[in-house]
């Protein structure tokens, strides 16, 4: 029996683990990945207080290293199922079931997919999520970068290491992106862009060759050759798990109060899966922090 169950070993996770294992609980973080989440998919995280500049994948390692020492226990799986029966809760993974008294939902967010006709087909074959997993191998190419917030900005300016030129398409004659990266990419050479636009289809036979563009505002169609799509349009809750727990709301992110509780008490979520206007490594942290503090609380309330 442990004292808490963190799923996911994103920053919240590490953060959460970090807390109560300081407040000498039993802790399990299980993941079923490495640890660091959406962090190992950075290369430059400019805006974690402390730092200038410090890779993701870094990062992460020095939130994980600690752990150990504290005696929080690192669990491998993917949790497929939560039931809660009184104080007890269960948590079920592929090969087995584990009990704790309280419970840490931090399983964060995944990128979406644009889901028009060869996205699929091409996936890993031209078509990426991964600027920093997949960027190099794009050398000299002519990138497309799907989206226009923060990530499609941010990893457009990175892919320019690599590619020959990188041209990011966005539905709307505006960016989403904070305006320090907008300056950066606005600033860059190689980049270009495509306005009022969305891919209708990406076309290849082994590999990406050309993408289909559609003008919103005009309806002309028109075709364009790249060698390699980076998709960055937003993010969706990885929350499929607890749809039945009656925490969720309608697009599948978890709601709380600002102690992290769920509807449901010993429950807690935290970071990028929870509903919240700004996912960040900050924010995510912040909120490890409380609900580590939390399960303390209710456990020596009510055990
Ligand atoms: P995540 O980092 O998503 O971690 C969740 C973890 O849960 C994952 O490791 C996953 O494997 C695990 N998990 C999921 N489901 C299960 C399951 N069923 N069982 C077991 N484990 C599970 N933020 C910044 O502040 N600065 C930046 O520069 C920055 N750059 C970014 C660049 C990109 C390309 C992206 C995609 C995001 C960026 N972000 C940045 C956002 C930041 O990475 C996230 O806000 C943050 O990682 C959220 O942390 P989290 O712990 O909530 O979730
Ligand atoms: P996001 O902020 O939700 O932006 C998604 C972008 O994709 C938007 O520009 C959106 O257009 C566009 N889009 C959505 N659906 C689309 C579709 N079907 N077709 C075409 N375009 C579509 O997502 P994100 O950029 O991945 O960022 C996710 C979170 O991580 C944010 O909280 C962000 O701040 C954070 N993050 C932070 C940093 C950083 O701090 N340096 C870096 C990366 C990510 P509209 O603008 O028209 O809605």
């Amino acid at each position: 029996m442990y004292d808490t169950i963190i799923i996911g070993a994103g920053p919240a996770g590490m953060t959460a683990a970090l807390y109560a294992a300081r407040s000498n609980l039993k802790v399990a973080l299980l993941e079923r990945g490495i640890p660091g989440g959406q962090m190992n998919n950075t290369s430059d995280i400019e805006n974690y207080p402390g730092y200038a500049n410090i890779s993701g994948p870094e990062l992460a390692e020095k939130m994980f290293e600690p752990l150990e020492n504290l005696g929080v226990e690192h669990l491998f799986g993917s949790v497929e199922k939560i039931e809660h029966q009184g104080a007890i809760k269960k948590v079920f993974t592929e090969d087995e079931v584990l009990e704790t008294k309280t419970l840490i939902i931090a399983t964060g967010a995944f990128h979406r997919h644009l889901g028009v006709p060869g996205e699929e087909e091409l996936n890993s074959r031209g078509v990426s999520y991964c600027a920093v997993c997949d960027g190099a191998f794009f050398r000299d190419e002519d990138l497309l970068v799907v989206g226009g917030g923060d990530s499609a900005v941010e990893e457009a300016v990175f892919l320019t290491r690599f590619a020959k030129t990188v041209t990011i398409i966005h539905r709307r004659d505006e960016l989403r992106a904070q305006k320090l990266l907008q300056e950066r990419a606005f600033a860059n050479e190689k980049i270009h862009f495509i306005w009022d636009s969305v891919v209708k289809e990406i076309k290849g036979d082994k590999r990406v060759s050309s993408v289909m563009v559609e003008n919103v505002k005009t309806g002309e169609i028109s075709e364009h050759e790249f060698g390699g799509v980076f998709i960055y349009v937003g993010l969706d809750p990885v929350s499929e798990f607890a749809k039945d727990l009656g925490i969720t709301n309608e697009a599948g992110w978890i709601v709380t109060d600002n102690h992290m509780k769920t509807a449901i008490s010993g429950i807690y979520a935290i970071g990028d899966v929870r509903e919240k206007d700004l996912r960040q490594v900050t924010t995510a942290v912040g909120d490890g922090a409380v609900a580590g503090q939390e399960v303390y609380k209710y456990i020596t309330e009510n055990f």
